[in-house]
């Protein structure tokens, strides 16, 4: 569905990824695992077309980026990791209503959409709220349930569980283990990366391709967590690895 080969991304002089070469099939679940500025975001903005390859090239179901865009804009969507630029209408029901508007479905459609968007995330209780007066979690909540509404065949998630208590994070590992989309969910949270997807891709600090295999073999070798850049620590009778 979706293929990098041999991708790099430049801003200005600073390389953010390079050399990716990755192939992510219809359907796939993919983890997206790196400490902070490894190159998650560019990475995925790059899968939505938000910005271009610097040099490599990326394939959208076969077709050169310049003949997928339109495909891209209306196939792909990507949940930013920080919700206030995603949310722009005046309540939390018309931000969830806003893509199944805009595709034309009858009002009772919309509502009866939104509100099971709603009810997933556990947020119908904010439906008549304006989004700005809600807290940096609803926040990010009422954003993935507009996303998920518009039924995406791609769903590129940065950070979802950034700001999220534990049940919504349970909820969404249940949203993603549900839906059919293609998903690329981007994380720093090594404990949570087996728990969102059976395929784990890791950047290292320096926007290498670190690993690209089953989430488990990745966790049991200690120099390829130590080349990712998470820390070591020990505590009680265990060690733990983490980011900063
Ligand atoms: P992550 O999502 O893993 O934190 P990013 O993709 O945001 O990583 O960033 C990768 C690298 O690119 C970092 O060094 C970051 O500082 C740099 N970077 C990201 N966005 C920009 C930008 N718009 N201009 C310049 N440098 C950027």
């Amino acid at each position: 569905m979706m293929e990098l080969k041999e991708v790099s991304v430049k801003y200005q002089d600073r390389i953010a990824i390079k050399d990716i070469s990755l192939k992510i099939g219809k359907g796939e679940k993919v983890v997206l695992l790196g400490i902070n500025g490894s190159g998650k975001t560019t990475l995925l903005k790059l899968l939505n077309a938000l910005i271009y390859p610097s040099s490599g090239e990326f394939l959208y179901k076969g077709k050169k980026l310049k003949d997928a865009i339109k495909d891209i804009r209306k196939e792909s969507i990507m949940l930013f990791q920080n919700p206030d630029v995603m949310l722009f209408n005046p309540t939390v029901y018309d931000e969830v209503a806003y893509s199944l508007r805009k595709k034309g479905l009858k009002e009772s459609e919309v509502k009866e959409k939104v509100m099971y968007w709603l009810k997933e995330l556990a947020i119908e209780d904010l439906v008549s709220l304006p989004p700005y007066k809600l807290s940096g979690g609803q926040k990010q909540r009422v954003a993935l349930a507009s996303v998920l509404a518009a039924e995406p065949q791609i769903l590129l998630l940065d950070e979802p569980t950034a700001h999220m208590d534990l049940p919504s994070v349970g909820r969404l590992i249940e949203i993603i283990q549900k839906t059919e989309a293609t998903c690329v969910i981007s994380t720093h949270h090594i404990s949570l990366a087996p728990e969102l997807g059976n395929r784990l891709v890791v950047l290292s600090p320096h926007g290498r391709l670190l690993y690209d295999g089953a989430p488990e073999n990745f966790l049991k070798d200690t120099s390829l967590l130590l080349e990712a850049g998470f820390m070591h620590t020990h505590s009680g009778s265990q060690w733990h690895f983490h980011s900063l």
